[in-house]
């Protein structure tokens, strides 16, 4: 017997990734549990059906999300799971927005962090650049092996120094690379957060009314990219509850901007849709504390103001009926991956916005690396074996990498 990997599901996917270690003495590591992209929101007993709950093991989420941990409520409870402290949180919150909980402890480590022993492995934590915060590679060592679990990462971030450390100085000897593959066989732009920033600049300044904008809330790099951007252009940025509850419960101690005294661009919109939602999670008093803050505003007063507003489709009724529907004079900013835009769809912003006359534009970037950053990574990491995850191109990559170990999902291998 030796060290065993087995992808329960990943290798001929993008998300729900599960991967399982076993050590020569029956111990069992779980990186990631995660939930599948395309399986619906009540669905259940998701877990890989290769995937063993009758024994015990622990369980390492990478980051955030929710195809990296969405399967948390399904694991066993006696299997300890952990996380880095503040993907920790944002989980919670992602489980809370929607009426669940999370009941089981979370342990968590930090970036910080001296390496972790959980049983005959020693893990050390890599905080890494994705588009969710708090992102981590996996660094495993056990019965004298070494396994990298890339997790989601990029090289265009804001955190893209992280990536670039561990090109420069790779940790040696790996046996095994577990590598994301996102991006390859595509050619999305994969321009840098701050190449990002400064288009943003540019259609703000060359807006006359409000630059509205749709992306995700807890993509934070994203969020600090609009926030230097209407800092530069001479605008708030406005986020709705939701993109406030995140900042203050992940933003704070770290240098993200925060909605309170220290970022007066920073403005939170409260809407009645925002309200019912925290409503239903029965979290009055934060809406009270929002209401009540210094940097609360609504719809009214930003009608004549020039701002960057947080909009996502749900929200559109709410502004329209307070007055802040799109005009000619507004443009509308699709910032999210383009699989999640339906441009046909009538109830969508950006097909209201172009009835309304406002102008619309894509500007995103990709949170993953791009084909050309994975061959860099890989070729830096130089493991004895690369093995294939979390992409749907792995057999045609288009790109050099090193001896390469393609496995199927639930196929136990043993590292030789
Ligand atoms: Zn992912
Ligand atoms: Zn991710």
């Amino acid at each position: 017997m030796t060290l065993t990997i087995t992808v329960h599901r990943g290798t001929q996917a993008i998300g729900g990734s599960c991967i399982e270690i076993v050590a020569q003495n029956g111990d069992r590591l779980i990186l990631d549990a995660g939930r599948p992209l395309d399986a619906a929101r009540d669905a259940s007993g998701l877990l890989p059906e290769t995937l063993d709950v009758h024994r015990p093991a622990t369980v390492l989420f990478s980051h955030g999300h929710m195809d990296h941990w969405g399967l948390i409520n399904e694991l066993p409870a006696s299997w300890p799971v952990w996380a880095g402290a503040k993907a920790a949180e944002l989980m919670r919150l992602s489980t809370e927005l929607f009426g669940g909980r999370i009941e089981r402890p979370i342990r968590t480590w930090s970036s910080r962090s001296e390496p972790l022993a959980i049983g005959g492995f020693m893990i050390t934590p890599f905080l890494t650049d994705h588009s969710a915060p708090d992102a981590y590679m996996l660094l495993i060592d056990c019965e004298g092996r070494r396994v990298l679990y890339s997790g989601d990462f990029r090289a265009h971030g804001r955190k893209a120094r992280l990536t670039e450390a561990m090109i420069s100085a790779p940790p040696r000897d790996i046996d095994v690379l577990l590598m994301e593959g996102t991006n390859l066989g595509t050619a999305k732009p994969v321009i840098t957060e701050a190449e990002l920033e400064e288009r943003f600049v540019e259609l703000a300044r060359e807006t006359d009314g409000h630059l509205f904008v749709q992306w995700s809330a807890q993509n934070l790099d994203r969020t600090v990219t609009l926030f230097r951007a209407a800092r530069r252009a001479g605008r708030k940025l406005v986020v709705d509850l939701y993109g406030a509850d995140v900042l203050l419960r992940i933003g704070q101690g770290t240098r993200l901007p925060v909605p309170g005294p220290d970022f007066p661009e920073l403005r939170v919109l409260i809407t009645p849709g925002g309200k019912r939602l925290y409503d239903r999670q029965g979290r009055a008093d934060y809406i009270t504390r929002i209401a009540t803050s210094a940097f609360a505003t609504s719809r009214a007063r930003l009608v004549g103001e020039k701002a960057i507003i947080m909009l996502r489709d749900s929200m559109l009724r709410d502004f329209e009926q307070g007055g802040l529907g799109f005009s000619t004079r507004d443009a509308y900013v699709f910032s999210n991956w383009s699989g999640y835009l339906d441009v046909g769809d009538p109830q969508s912003g950006w097909a209201r916005a172009t009835a309304a006359g406002a102008s619309c534009h894509r500007l995103h970037t990709s949170g993953h690396a791009s084909p050309g950053d994975l061959a860099r990574f890989a070729a830096a990491i130089a493991p004895k074996a690369l093995v294939p995850v979390h992409g749907i191109s792995w057999d045609e990559p288009g790109i050099a990498l090193p001896q390469v170990r393609r496995l199927s999902d639930g196929e136990v291998w043993a590292v030789p």
